[in-house]
């Protein structure tokens, strides 16, 4: 049944025993049932079912519960149901007008535990489904037991009313211990860690001024310090937070966004596509774009450095772009204004990717661009050289 864990032992306490006097559906005796079971009582006694017993709604509303329906008694009488037991419980809806006490469920778990602990055997007298119990049946009980409910419609099924007792007095017994809860997934944070975070998070914050004005500064820092000490964070949230703070704080160092390649990955990549690419009739559109954006989220290291370089260089004014495609070539930088081709050309490259190299750089020159090819090693060794050489024109 879903929801049961088979691998699980039952719980093994000592229980009430619940009687069904004069149960009249067999569905309600199995309902009884299977609520028994879900609060781990066990004992069920019947006292005259309507229908007889073995009962086969009975078995199919059970649900399963067919160790309690197995081992149910069978009595003629109420009387002879309690006969063994020395404190019974009688539950109804109505007020019986007798001199007995009246309790709720959770006061009943409580007497019915305690009593079990001394040695006592406890029973709860349930009536049938069209009228209670009879007035000599509840003068039989030592309580009265009535649930706190809507008073103008307070009659339960009978089922359950067996449920409602059950899980009082489960919860009581098992100390209220829920089967399962959030699994932790990681041991807290200790203070030493988040204040370590926390010291970091500030040094960041003072470098963009953001804990200003500065009069207003030490309640800054109170305010956020509680937002963490309220998280009751985890060790790996500080390891996550701390990542996030140096990210934000040094800006991207792997590859451009969306990479997933490191510097000789994507060079091995380029090489590749250059290879793949000999010789081939010119593909759609869509496949130069798609290999473009490939290309852009994955620069290798010298492209990288080159590309901080010309951005930050006032000589290039910021417009070159990096593998966009010209037609359906793709060179390493281009600028269209200037219309100026950049190529990076790696140390000990094949003839393929020399080959196509070439190509490339005859197709752009016949199409006016000044094609400047730039040793990857010169801009790893002189960046400012390779510089002025392309400022120079070449
Ligand atoms: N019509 C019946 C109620 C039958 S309900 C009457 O008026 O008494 C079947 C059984 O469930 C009841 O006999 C009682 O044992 C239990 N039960 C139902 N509602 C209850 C309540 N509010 N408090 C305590 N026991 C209740």
């Amino acid at each position: 049944m879903s929801g049961t864990d088979r691998t699980k032992t039952a719980v093994d306490l000592k229980g009430p025993v619940v009687i069904l006097v004069e149960p009249q559906l067999g569905e309600n005796v199995g309902m009884a049932a299977r609520a028994m079971g879900n609060f781990g009582l066990t004992r069920l006694r019947l006292v005259n079912p309507r229908d007889g017993w073995p009962n086969l709604h009975a078995a199919r509303a059970a649900a399963g519960a067919d160790h309690i329906l197995d081992k149910v008694e069978l009595f003629d009488t109420p009387a002879a149901a309690i006969a063994d037991l020395n404190l019974v419980l009688a539950t109804s809806a109505r007020p019986h007008d007798q001199a007995k006490p009246v309790i709720g469920p959770e006061a009943a778990a409580g007497e019915i535990i305690a009593h079990i602990a001394g040695g006592g055997d406890v029973g709860i007298l349930f009536g049938r489904e069209r009228f209670g119990l009879k007035a000599e049946e509840v003068a039989l009980a030592d309580r009265l037991v009535t649930f706190p409910v809507n008073p103008g419609f307070a009659s339960l099924n009978l089922a359950q009313a067996v449920l409602l007792v059950g899980y009082e007095w489960f919860k009581r017994a098992a100390g209220a211990a829920l089967p399962h809860a959030m699994p932790e997934r990681s041991p807290r944070a200790g203070k030493q860690q988040i204040d370590a975070f926390f010291d970091n998070l500030v040094r960041e914050l003072d470098k963009v001024e953001f804990l200003r004005p500065a009069e207003k500064r030490d309640t800054m820092l109170v305010n956020l310090r509680n937002i963490f000490t309220r998280m009751e964070p985890t060790k790996q949230d500080m390891h996550t937070l701390h990542g996030v703070v140096m990210a934000i704080a040094e800006g991207r160092k792997g590859p451009a966004k969306g990479g997933v390649l490191d510097g000789t990955q994507a060079t091995r990549l380029r090489a590749l596509l250059a290879e793949q690419g000999t010789g081939r009739a010119p593909e759609e559109g869509g496949s130069v774009r798609g290999l473009a954006r490939l290309l852009r989220r994955n620069p290798t290291d010298a492209e990288r450095m080159l590309w901080e370089a010309l951005r930050r260089d006032r000589r290039f004014a910021g417009d070159f772009k990096r593998q966009t495609p010209v037609g359906r070539h793709i060179p390493d930088f281009v600028s269209f204004p200037r219309r100026v081709a950049i190529e990076l050309v790696a140390p000990g490259e094949s003839e393929a990717i020399a080959a196509d190299r070439a190509a490339r750089a005859s197709w752009l020159a016949e199409r006016g661009y000044r094609v400047v090819a730039l040793e990857t090693a010169e801009i790893e060794r002189d960046l400012g050289a390779a510089l002025d050489r392309l400022a120079a024109g070449g």
